[in-house]
């Protein structure tokens, strides 16, 4: 029997198997031997031998009988190296490592966003090297620094250009299968795959992928079970030379409660940060979009002074830069006016205070009382119960971190505790927040709540 005999018995097998498991588990196999009642298949990888030789190696022997053939013993090797090195040399060579046939409309990806493209994508210093890594992993040649780490804060285009490169790819190698989904969705995928029983399934299906992203990686921190697999899919995927392109909103080494085993292996690539936004590139995204509303809008401008302005006075990111455009030319054209300086301030009053704004020392008690359920008369008074010393000691820390009040003055506004006790306390913060990843998310939300 040949394997081609082979590939036309084998849709029997779709009966014993169901749909599902025969397309990611029979389909790819290819019969290269059999003689002496030993059928010998070649699989992609050995994980894939393993689990057809566990699961489904009984079925294709008595589906073998059927057909007439002699089998008593089923076998699998990868790629037919690891069967008969002798033989082997007198075989033509050829490539079977073919990928598990998974059709792509059952990756579990995430959509993308048809705006996110290098078109749209304005290049500027800031973001000039993340840029160029990109591009040249969506030319999709030779697998050169794996993974790509893309590093930056909220807005800085971290997910656009992974869109942008997932887009490109699919244009250009529409055979790819490109596997673009956030780091939550991993975890909610496996720890779904978990509950159902079918974890085999999710790592056929994530190490059958040609390029893998993965974007807000910080997420899985301090997620065990997820973390461990995780690691595991990005090293199957990293031995088979596949892409893996990953983002996160800080440097791997930073990332706290990630396995150091997987931050080595996130360094191991091409890291590249993407810096806060400058003039230049602000004033350049916000002609884009202009020149991008001009269709909409019909007849409505925005006069240069404006759009200087904006980048002026917006400096926390990209995504309220654009908010503000958006929504000027949406009030512009409500009420029927033109686009003026004046108008600009207005409506958009809210959006210019608070990138204005600095923080003050009292916002971040009320906040963090508020988070922990406290009173702020507490906050700051001198109880020592631990309920209310731990979270007084994050607003000492987040008053360090987030203004630039010396420790006497915050010492001061924490009713006239010395600067050393502060010290102590922002201390303190910072060692517990290296291993305690409850009260390092408590810290990264009410951060986020008071940068806002
Ligand atoms: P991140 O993932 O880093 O938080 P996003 O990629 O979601 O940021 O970007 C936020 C918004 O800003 C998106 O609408 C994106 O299109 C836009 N944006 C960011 N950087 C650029 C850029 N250089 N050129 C054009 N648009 C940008
Ligand atoms: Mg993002």
């Amino acid at each position: 029997m040949t394997n081609e005999t082979w590939d036309q018995i084998r849709e029997g097998l779709i009966n014993r198997v169901g749909q599902n498991n025969y397309r990611t588990w029979i389909e790819p196999l290819r019969l290269s031997q059999l003689k002496n009642g030993v059928a010998r298949f070649e699989v992609p990888t050995s994980f894939h031998g393993d689990w057809v030789q566990r699961n489904f190696a009984d079925h294709i022997r008595s589906h073998l009988l059927t057909t007439g053939a002699e089998v008593d013993r089923v076998e699998f090797s990868v790629g037919g190296e690891a069967a008969a090195p002798r033989a082997a040399a007198a075989r033509p060579a050829r490539s079977v490592a073919r990928p598990v046939a998974v059709p792509d409309e059952e990756l579990p990806g995430a959509p993308l966003d048809a705006r996110f493209t290098f078109d749209s994508f304005v290049v500027g210093k800031p973001n000039e090297l993340a840029h160029a890594a990109a591009r040249r992993v969506a030319e999709g040649g030779p697998v050169t620094f794996n993974p790509l780490f893309l590093y930056g804060g909220v807005g800085l285009g971290k997910t656009h250009l992974m869109h942008a490169i997932a887009h490109e790819l699919r244009e250009r190698h529409p055979e790819r299968r490109v596997l673009y989904l956030s780091a939550e969705q991993f975890m909610y995928r496996f720890v779904q795959a978990l509950r159902d029983k079918q974890v085999m399934d999710f790592k056929s299906l994530f190490r059958s992928v040609d390029v893998l992203m993965v974007d807000d990686v910080q997420f899985i921190a301090g997620k065990d079970s997820t973390q461990e697999e995780f690691f595991h899919t990005f090293n199957a995927l990293v031995d088979q030379n596949k892409q893996i392109v990953i983002s996160a909103d800080r440097a791997p080494g930073e990332i706290k409660d990630l396995e150091d085993r997987i931050k080595s292996r996130l360094q191991c690539g091409l890291v590249v940060d993407l810096h806060p936004t400058d003039y230049e590139l602000r004033l350049g995204i916000l002609q884009q979009k202009a020149e991008y509303y001009r269709g909409q809008y019909r007849g409505l401008v925005v006069p240069q002074g404006v759009t200087e302005f904006l980048a002026h006075r917006i400096t926390t990111n990209v995504r309220v830069l654009e908010g503000a455009l958006t929504r000027l030319y949406a009030f512009a054209s409500l009420v029927g006016r033109e686009i003026t300086l004046d108008l600009a301030q207005d409506c958009l009053a809210d959006i210019l205070r608070a990138s204005d704004r600095k923080l003050t020392i009292e916002e971040i008690q009320r906040k963090v009382a508020e988070h922990y359920n406290v009173r702020l008369s507490d906050l700051i008074g001198p109880k020592r119960l631990r309920t209310i010393a731990r979270p007084r000691q994050v607003a000492m820390y987040l008053a360090k971190q987030l203004t630039s009040r010396s420790l006497p003055e915050i010492g001061r506004r924490f009713g006239g505790r010395d600067h050393t006790t502060i010290m102590h306390g922002v201390r303190k913060i910072e060692e517990l927040a290296a291993t305690d990843s409850q009260l390092a998310d408590d810290i990264q939300l009410l951060r986020r709540l008071l940068q806002g």
